[in-house]
C-alpha cells in the first residue's frame, strides 16, 4: 500500500497523492522549498552559530550576550515558521504535512525560548 506525500493517507499504487488538494499543496511546498533554500540556510546558519556566541558573551556583558542569543532564537524560530522546510528523512517518516507542521511546534518552541532567554537575563540582572 502507497501513501499520500502530502498526508500520508492510503492511496493506490499507481497514485501518488490522495487528492489534488494535496498535490498543489505539496508542489507549493516544493516550489517554496526550491526559492527559498538558500537565504533559509544562511539566516538558520548565523543563528545557529548566533546562540552559543551570545550565551559565551553573557559571561562578559550579560544584558548584551542575552539580547543577542534571544534575538537569534526569535529570528530563527520565525524562519521555521515562515518556511517550515523539514529534512528529507522527516518529510519520508512523517509526509510533508506532518513534517511541516512538526517545523512550525520547534519554531514556536524557539521563540518562546528566546523569550524566556531575554526575560530571565533580565530578571536575574
Ligand atoms: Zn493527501
Amino acid at each position: 500500500m502507497k501513501q499520500c506525500e502530502y498526508c500520508g493517507k492510503n492511496i493506490s499504487y499507481h497514485d501518488q497523492y490522495c487528492s489534488d488538494e494535496c498535490q498543489i499543496a505539496a508542489n507549493q511546498y516544493y516550489g517554496k522549498t526550491e526559492k527559498f533554500a538558500k537565504p533559509f540556510m544562511i539566516v538558520n546558519t548565523v543563528c545557529v552559530f548566533g546562540i552559543p556566541i551570545g550565551i559565551f558573551l553573557m559571561s562578559i556583558q550579560r544584558m548584551v550576550g542575552a539580547s543577542v542569543a534571544a534575538a537569534c532564537c526569535v529570528i530563527l524560530g520565525i524562519m521555521l515558521l515562515i518556511f517550515p522546510f523539514a529534512t528529507d528523512g522527516m518529510i519520508r517518516k512523517f509526509k510533508i504535512g506532518m513534517a511541516t507542521r512538526v517545523t512550525r511546534i520547534v519554531g514556536i518552541c524557539t521563540i518562546v525560548l528566546g523569550i524566556a532567554v531575554a526575560g530571565l537575563a533580565y530578571f536575574l540582572h
